[in-house]
């Protein structure tokens, strides 16, 4: 299929891949190794010590929220280097960001503030769970953390999104009925249509319902608006239509909770195995939480590639309703094709990179299966 030279921006895009699949993999091996120092050294241990020595046993809940905040704070300083590398030099040496240095620090910062607070209060309600219920917290934390994550994606548009771009709504036009028109005949309500600041910073584009519910709004880049014409915008939010009449959300929404439940049972099962002989009195012991943290993250690793493969079939489903819908392959094909340019995606990564690491098909594969149909 196509031309069998690559292009030379077809040859940058695998090389911006590759750099990034080994970024992938120091990144990995940085996380587990902090973990494993911050257990075994006992620095954990003298910091959770500490601070309960200074709050008292009274309250071990403020303890367990310094510890989190603290916790979170050391590790993006250990990552500082790795994550100005990832998201700032390569994306400027690849020109998919404009950034000056103080944009990308002022969103750094903007950010790692959101973690702190995010992890503070999954952690704290989290360890109250593991205090008050030793030998059920792990059912009633996958309960919470499905909930979070609602609340979480009900607030991203409204609350977080806005923090770090610009979203007006979109002018009235043809662009606008349309889209409004696709939704109506969907049966989806959504709250507006609005133009998603991106190309003072980034060169990407991207289209997305975002929201649940009443806060359901239509996000379209002003680098999608400006460089692709009313069919291809259309076929890209009918792939999204076409995910919200699957019924994707929740699917995914019950793959989560499976995996929560999964992810949390294993890290009861080691917490109560290896805490005592770490030296910790209790499995709800904040000293022990790399020990915690370093069986979710193998965890989540181990389910990653099963994650992917579910999401990349909700994916190509997606795309059949998107050609159904719009009775023509075509505007999603040259979509496909003018995303993976401007985004600079590599269009046939390694199979095993795909299987493992990949939550969508590549755009080689979709244009394929889309030509098929
Ligand atoms: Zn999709």
């Amino acid at each position: 299929m196509g031309d069998p030279i690559p292009t030379q921006r077809e040859l940058m895009a695998q090389e911006y891949d590759a750099i990034h699949n080994r970024l992938f993999v120091i990144q990995i091996l940085l996380v587990a190794a902090l973990l494993a120092v911050y257990q075994f050294s006992g620095a954990s241990a003298m910091l959770s010590n500490g601070l309960s020595a200074r709050f008292g046993e009274q309250l071990w809940y403020v303890t367990n929220a310094a510890y989190t905040a603290i916790t979170v704070f050391g590790f993006a300083a250990c990552m500082f280097l790795l994550s100005y590398y990832s998201s700032h030099v390569l994306e400027r040496h690849y020109e998919l960001s404009s950034e000056t240095f103080g944009e990308w620090f002022g969103d750094f910062v903007k950010s790692l503030l959101i973690d702190i607070a995010l992890a503070t209060l999954l952690f704290s309600v989290i360890y109250a769970l593991l205090r008050w219920m030793p030998n059920w917290w792990w059912l009633f934390a996958s309960v919470f953390y499905i909930l979070f994550a609602i609340v979480l994606s009900t607030l991203l548009p409204l609350v977080i999104m806005p923090l770090f771009h610009k979203f007006e709504p979109l002018e009235e036009g043809n662009l606008t009925t349309a889209v409004l028109q696709m939704m109506d005949e969907a049966g989806i309500q959504v709250e507006g249509v609005y133009k998603w600041g991106m190309d003072a910073r980034t060169n990407a584009a991207n289209a997305a319902f975002s929201g649940v519910g009443r806060t359901k709004r239509i996000v379209l880049s002003d680098t999608l608006l400006t460089g692709y014409s009313h069919e291809e915008i259309l076929a890209i939010l009918a792939h999204e239509v076409g995910h919200y009449k699957n019924h994707d959300t929740a699917r995914l929404m019950l793959t989560s909770s499976v995996l929560a439940l999964l992810g949390f049972y294993i890290s009861h099962l080691v917490l109560t195995q290896l805490s005592g002989a770490l030296g910790f009195a209790h499995i709800f012991d904040i000293g022990a939480a790399p020990l915690f943290m370093f069986s979710l993250f193998i965890f989540s690793l181990v389910s990653m590639p099963f994650a992917n493969m579910h999401s990349r079939r909700r994916e190509f489903a997606a795309d059949a309703y998107a050609i159904q819908k719009t009775g023509s392959a075509d505007a999603l094909v040259s979509a496909f094709e003018k995303l993976a340019e401007q985004n600079l995606s590599n269009k046939e990564p390694a199979a095993w990179v795909e299987f493992l690491l990949h939550s969508h098909p590549s755009i080689a594969r979709r244009i394929e299966r889309a030509r098929e149909r």
